[in-house]
């Protein structure tokens, strides 16, 4: 996922991970019209400042949140919304993910990256088959379609409101989730 950027994000996804919008621009105007997207960045493809309802929207767990909404350091490393629609289901796995739990035995896999093919996972404990997507990653691990990815944003510094994912349901017919992600 070369598109995505060196920082850490908080991404929301569909949790079926084959959908993706019949129209992807209508998932820009969803966002734009909710406030969470502003204008598009000029340096980035599929992306956009965070938008005036932007705090709205994500809920910051800290009092006095150190968030940046535009380049002010000039190093890339501020927040903005970047969308990624991918031809296949894609594994968005980082070097924080952890070993997500098997959906049958519910121990956990130590071994996931080795043991990880196609996007599916055989359990060394139990030798059960399942989607990868089936385990339970702790919102440390993502496998979609479509992300939409939120920058600069470290694991648990801050989650969507509910109702954004409401909304995002409502719109699209499809239930939304979150994780992080810190890629390798
Ligand atoms: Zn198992």
């Amino acid at each position: 996922m070369n598109a995505f950027t060196t920082n850490a994000s908080l991404v929301l996804y569909p949790t079926e991970p084959d959908w993706v919008p019949d129209d992807p621009e209508a998932l820009i105007i969803f966002l734009q019209a909710a406030g969470l997207a502003g204008d598009p960045l000029i340096k980035h493809e599929n992306s956009f400042l965070a938008g005036e309802k932007f705090l709205d929207h994500i809920s910051f767990m800290g009092c006095s949140p150190n968030i940046k909404f535009s380049d002010e350091n000039n190093d890339g490393k501020f927040t903005f919304i970047h969308l990624t629609i991918t031809p296949t289901i894609t594994a968005l796995t980082g070097k924080h993910s952890f070993a997500p739990h098997c959906p049958h035995c519910k121990k956990p896999e130590k071994n996931w990256r080795e043991l990880l093919k196609d996007n599916q996972l055989t359990c060394s404990h139990c030798q059960q088959t399942a989607n990868a997507w089936q385990f339970n990653w702790r919102k440390s691990a993502g496998f979609a379609r479509c992300f939409i990815e939120i920058t600069d944003i470290y694991p648990k510094e801050a989650i969507p409101q509910p109702l954004l994912l409401e909304s995002l349901k409502k719109r699209f017919q499809i239930s939304w989730g979150y994780f992080f992600i810190i890629p390798k």
